[in-house]
């Protein structure tokens, strides 16, 4: 049985990303900052499914990641699959020059610098072949035209392709693989009600990845399952 840890899975993708995972068989940790939340969550799982468990962790504070990560080090569980899912968009969130540096501040530090202190405290408990695999989104594309929504959270995700990049470059010879993935505009809490996709679609590619994908690709950005620019 594959085991995977997903942060941020109390709702959303997250969570949709968690129930496709249990019913291919994986065992999996859902994670988040609430508590309350986060055993709501698991109750819900827990009705169709067995192999899941829950474990507190807030990705914008390393001492909550490594705690997590004590805790489940000393019950010798090990990863085949990270998913880095947890991220914030500010709603306030619309313009670098007349928004407050805070915005840009908090933003990368649960987008970017979020999957950096998972993947720090969690690297010596996965096993090899391992995956992680990073939420992104085209937002952060720097190939494609920007497009002139929330500007502090496509920095984010900028950041985070490019820590795919560098990190899947550092553990090819641990022999893990790191890739990024934009789910799409999906009808979450963050998309919003309008959004064309289903958190079922949303789902799909980083469940994909983490399940059926070949470990041989690294250091690449996923859509539909197709690679795509960064
Ligand atoms: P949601 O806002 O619906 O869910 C975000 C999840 O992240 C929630 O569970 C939230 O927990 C959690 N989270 C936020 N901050 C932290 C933190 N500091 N520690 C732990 N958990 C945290 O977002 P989506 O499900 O839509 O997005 C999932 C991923 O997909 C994100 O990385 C997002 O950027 C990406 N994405 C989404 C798109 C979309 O259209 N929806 C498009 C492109 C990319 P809590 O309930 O406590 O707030």
């Amino acid at each position: 049985m594959k085991t995977v840890l997903i942060t941020g899975a109390n709702r959303g993708i997250g969570f949709e990303i968690a129930r496709q995972l249990l019913k291919k068989d994986f065992q999996v940790f859902i994670s988040g900052r609430d508590e309350m939340k986060l055993s709501e969550a698991l109750n819900q799982l827990k009705k169709e499914y067995s192999s899941v468990e829950m474990i507190l962790m807030d990705v914008s504070s390393s001492e909550s990641v490594k705690t997590a990560a004590k805790i489940l080090a000393n019950r010798n569980i090990q990863f085949d699959v990270i998913i880095n899912n947890a991220a914030i968009l500010h709603r306030n969130d619309y313009s670098l020059i007349v928004q407050n540096n805070e915005v840009l501040k908090t933003t990368i530090d649960t987008n970017c610098y979020g999957p950096m202190r998972v993947i720090h405290a969690f690297l010596s408990l996965m096993k090899t072949p391992g995956k992680i695999i990073n939420l992104s989104s085209e937002g952060g594309s720097m190939s494609e035209a920007v497009g002139g929504w929330a500007p502090a959270y496509c920095v984010s995700k900028t950041m985070l392709n490019s820590l795919t990049r560098q990190m899947a470059h550092e553990l090819v010879e641990k022999n893990v693989s790191v890739n990024a993935v934009c789910p799409g505009w999906v009808r979450t809490n963050m998309g919003g009600k309008t959004a064309p996709r289903s958190i079922e679609h949303g789902a799909e590619t980083p469940v994909w990845l983490a399940d059926e994908a070949s470990h041989e690709l690294t250091g690449k950005f996923f859509r539909d399952k197709v690679e795509i620019k960064w």
